[in-house]
């Protein structure tokens, strides 16, 4: 009879990957000040956190999760539906749907669970979604968990997506769904044609803003102010654990729909909501967010930075025009080999590989309260490493301007 545990036992990439000292995945932070991190002893520069704009140590964030902890207690003990709705998630739906400028919002416990819940609860039997084939793993769970079909179109390419807008029956219901920021390459959507799309087709449009809140648009609401179209995505989705400094997610957008996703996602109902201090740690990161601007400008200044002086170096950061910095290696185990270089030298770091990212590469993100001196640092361990690996030319000049 077969064992349904042989496979693990007989899994050994991971062991393999090991015994070579290039395994990159769940390392134990010992301490973390939020720009560095102690690991076996050692301090690292934190280059790959989502930690946008460097909030999840403010000490007004803290203090605020701390006092809503001795508030509130340490949990809710249930779901929002049932016992779980505090003064404190009510005051972020409302909050975060007048700053998104939607009717109605609501918050779940996580991001993941948030668009797992949202999908999974509109899309029924007979609708159709349409998803980039790049979105993130939530939303990949989501239209499994959903009833209805689901097309993957190619990567940004809107002829695709037409071409699969144009074969549905007309009288399907369609979502489109994207990240506005590619969470692993840094590119954006193509918003300004998915919506012409979306209108001519007769489609809802819901955009992921996890790495677009606080970073992207004049105000930070995300890659649909910053190309002019939020008025018409039809559902915006966010993640608190990034520039928000917490856990949890919110979908908001017209009353009706969010009245319905709170009352049919299974993720809502049957998922005990989010801690208190979780709460009040967002809901201080979102103020802070709308009152000091200057972190959007100084993290766009240190990317802009970091990708200038790489390309300058050598390296490809392509299609990136984000934070989100993808350092293109192309070989899977050179790019373990690169990873564990930069480790060594002391940057944090990480490799990711395909089918997440369509070369292999290490992603870097920065962050607005990372200094001067940590990016010129860690600018120069790239350039180090890159060399010594081959990625970049020895004999490159490198100006810095
Ligand atoms: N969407 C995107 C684009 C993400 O990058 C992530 C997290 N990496 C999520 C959703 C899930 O959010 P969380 O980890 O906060 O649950």
């Amino acid at each position: 009879m077969a064992d349904l545990f042989e496979k693990c036992a007989q899994w050994k990439q991971v062991q393999l990957i090991k015994l070579a000292g290039h395994y990159p995945y769940f390392r134990v932070i010992e301490q973390h000040d939020g720009t560095e991190v102690v690991i076996g002893g050692k301090r690292l520069i934190m280059a790959c956190s989502n930690n946008y704009l460097g909030l999840a140590q403010d000490p007004r964030v803290r203090e605020a999760a701390a006092q809503a902890a001795r508030d509130w207690g340490s949990s809710t003990c249930g779901s929002r539906l049932a016992n779980g709705t505090l003064a404190l998630h009510d005051e972020l739906d409302q909050k975060l749907a007048a700053f998104l400028g939607k009717e109605a919002a609501a918050t779940f416990s996580t991001g993941f669970t948030t668009n797992l819940g949202t999908i999974s609860a509109l899309v029924e039997r007979h609708d159709l979604v349409y998803a980039d084939r790049q979105v993130h793993g939530s939303i990949v769970e989501g239209i499994h968990a959903c009833y209805g079909e689901a097309k993957r179109f190619r990567h940004n390419n809107m002829e695709d997506l037409e071409r699969h807008l144009v074969a549905a029956p007309r009288e399907a219901g369609k979502l489109i769904v994207v990240d506005g920021v590619y969470s692993a390459e840094g590119d954006l959507a193509d918003l300004p044609r998915i919506v012409e799309l979306k209108k001519k087709h007769g489609a809802r449009l819901m955009v992921d803003e996890a790495h677009g809140l606080g970073v992207m648009g004049r105000n930070g609401r995300g890659t649909g102010e910053h190309f002019g179209v939020h008025e018409d995505v039809d559902l915006i989705m966010s993640t608190f654990s990034k520039s928000l400094a917490s856990i949890g997610g919110v979908i908001a957008g017209r009353a009706d729909v969010i009245n319905w996703v709170k009352h049919k996602a299974r993720s809502m109902i049957f998922q005990a909501s989010m801690v208190p201090s979780a709460a009040a740690g967002a809901l201080k990161a979102l103020e802070i967010i709308q009152q000091e601007p200057e972190r959007r400008e100084r993290l766009w200044d240190i990317s802009e930075r970091v990708h200038r002086e790489l390309r300058l170096m050598g390296f490809d950061t392509r299609p990136s025009v984000t934070p989100v910095v993808p350092i293109a290696v192309g070989d899977q185990a050179l790019n373990f080999i690169f990873w564990r270089k930069l480790t060594d030298a002391g940057l944090f770091v990480s490799p990711f590989t395909k089918p997440a990212v369509e070369r292999d590469c290490v992603r870097a993100v920065f962050m607005a309260t990372h200094t001067d001196e940590q990016v010129e640092r860690a600018l120069e361990i790239f350039q180090r490493c890159g060399r010594e690996v081959g990625i970049i030319p020895y004999e490159r000049p490198h100006t810095r301007v």
